[in-house]
């Protein structure tokens, strides 16, 4: 694996390993609201800073790199610090709730349970550039009945220090539409509440117009079989429409299968444009206001920057 990467993607058989090209560059820039950097990917996997590099080439001007466990929890934390191009979510994953409940985590090693996982969420939620707690959830695909109660308690855990810390929420929801509306409808959602990849249809969308719920949408939206996705983009209001990559997952038509990244965002973009019959620079301004109010400015909170010493360091530390 690259030294540059948290985790490497499962690779399955006969993908296309080759990240597609560039896409013409946008003329008004837009922010992914969701990306997975720390993961390697494909035959030659890109790290980080190389991906923001290729996003700022193709007008993707930032991204929420997106934690689903400690470990790339506190990497999405540490790498928002110092990346001016980056803000961070924290969570724990609905699929990871379970294994931190009764495995010690993803590499078995956790000792402090899924109590112990979220307490640490919490924490991480409290620093710079920690925008939002997400990727959170209910995943009725992946983990079976008995995963389920670990999955509520660490949903609701999440949705309470979304509340505490006044940050964004987003969440993942798979296979679970209802219970994830119900949970949100009885414990009271967030202020600002994203449905991460929305997967839902137009009545859903319905629901989620009128709680005042976000719906960021991914390459999903492009795909030949995902009419629903389209229907609800028509019924969800302007304003509360986000986009996403969800990358490396997910990539956009006609590059289905092969690596996804934020540069190829455009992609999706122009689709939902085409889709709603309006112009891409227009839907581009409208989804950057939507992101301002939900996640703030890049530039809101400073960068540190480890490599300038403080002034105080500068001067040999005279206290
Ligand atoms: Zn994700």
């Amino acid at each position: 694996m690259s030294e540059n990467h948290v985790r490497t993607r499962e690779q399955t058989e006969g993908r296309e390993l080759s990240y597609p090209p560039l896409p013409e560059a946008l003329t008004v820039g837009i922010y992914d609201n969701h990306t997975h950097l720390e993961i390697a990917d494909g035959d030659d996997p890109i790290d980080y800073r190389e991906q923001l590099d290729r996003a700022s080439a193709v007008g993707v001007r930032g991204v929420i790199q997106v934690g689903g466990d400690v470990p790339t929890s506190r990497w999405s934390a540490a790498t928002a610090a110092v990346e001016p191009r980056m803000l961070a979510a924290v969570a724990i994953h609905p699929n990871e709730a379970p294994v931190y409940d009764t495995a010690g985590g993803p590499d078995g090693t956790w000792e402090g349970g899924l109590d112990g996982a979220i307490a640490e969420i919490d924490r991480l939620a409290a620093l710079p550039r920690v925008v939002a707690v997400g990727e959170t959830g209910l995943d009725f695909f992946r983990t079976g009945e008995e995963g389920r109660a670990a999955q509520y308690r660490s949903f609701e855990a999440h949705i309470d220090i979304a509340k505490r810390h006044g940050l964004a929420m987003q969440i993942h929801d798979r296979d679970a539409h209802e219970a994830v509306i119900e949970t949100l409808l009885r414990v009271g959602a967030p202020e600002r509440t994203v449905f991460h990849c929305f997967s839902g249809d137009a009545a859903m969308a319905e629901i989620c117009a009128d709680n005042g719920w976000y719906l960021s949408f991914a390459g999903t939206v492009t795909f030949k079989n995902a009419q629903n996705l389209r229907d609800a983009l028509q019924v969800i209001p302007r304003s509360q429409i986000l986009i996403e990559t969800d990358a490396p997952f997910l990539t956009p038509t006609p590059f289905r299968g092969r690596p996804n990244a934020p540069y190829l965002l455009p992609l999706t973009l122009r689709a939902m444009a085409v889709e709603l019959g309006t112009d891409a620079s227009v839907l581009a301004a409208q989804i950057n206001s939507n992101t301002e109010l939900v996640y703030g400015r890049w530039d809101a909170e400073p960068v540190a920057s480890p490599t300038v010493p403080s002034y105080t360091e500068a001067i040999g530390g005279i206290a």
